[in-house]
């Protein structure tokens, strides 16, 4: 499969106070395929990835329009959602070992604040530009169709490694808080659907299963001085349901 790279401008508003604001017009290098992908190392057969990601074998050759069973080393694959899951692909990344569960007390929304994006794009601009050495400040991306797919969950590397965030000012609420972004400006725009669905997921995941429901649900506009994640993000109703 080939790798296209092309450049996407990145457009910031310079509304929000988040992670990303300030970041004016950016251009970018990013693989056209995102980050929703596994490169097939030695040895890996379509049986062993599709269930490492939580998805079939027909599924797996269905997205990436295989006929047989043949794949090459490097070769590039998309990986598919199960049921309509968005959660199931990423489940194995989220399911990391060395999970400090003590270490997290709140989940922090919020809206990138521009109308693309994904998370190479915000891993390159915190560590380039805003000299963040860990880069993305996020804990989890939810990407919006444009550098991603729709409702796509990616994970963060301070995620995998467990480390604090770089979202909020707060050096203490981002010691203790997970961070989630979902691609788009909420003051001007809705989160879509499958936004909606994937943030549920994630959240009830994260906060029932890994937590046992013991973090707090909270926008990055409740906490500190700034208007993320937007005024269309349903907040209310995210409180109806996480508290
Ligand atoms: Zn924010």
């Amino acid at each position: 499969m080939e790798r296209r790279h092309f450049i996407k401008k990145l457009s910031l508003a310079a509304a929000g106070v988040c992670a990303l604001s300030g970041a004016g017009s950016l251009a970018f290098a990013i693989p056209a395929e995102g980050s929703a992908t596994h490169v097939v190392r030695s040895g890996e057969t379509l049986s062993h990835i599709a269930r490492r990601y939580g998805v079939t074998v027909a599924s797996l050759k269905q997205a990436n329009g295989l006929t047989g069973d043949l794949i090459r080393i490097n070769q590039r694959l998309a990986i598919p959602g199960r049921g309509g899951s968005f959660l199931a692909p990423v489940r194995p990344q989220i399911d990391v070992a060395g999970f400090n569960a003590g270490r997290w007390r709140h989940i922090i929304v919020h809206h990138s604040a521009t109308g693309n994006g994904n998370a190479e794009i915000f891993h390159r601009f915190h560590r380039d530009h805003r000299n963040m050495p860990n880069g993305l400040g996020y804990h989890f991306i939810i990407g919006n169709g444009t550098n991603s797919r729709d409702g796509e969950i990616e994970v963060g590397s301070r995620w995998t490694r467990q480390i604090q965030g770089g979202h909020v000012r707060s050096l203490a609420y981002n010691a203790n808080s997970i961070g989630i972004c979902l691609v788009g400006n909420f003051e001007t725009g809705r989160p879509t659907a499958n936004q909606i669905a994937s943030f549920t997921e994630l959240v009830h995941y994260l906060k029932e299963t890994k937590l046992g429901g013991s973090c707090r649900l909270l926008a990055h506009k409740e906490l500190e001085t700034t208007l993320c994640p937007g005024r269309h993000f349903p907040l209310r109703e995210m409180h109806q349901r996480f508290g």
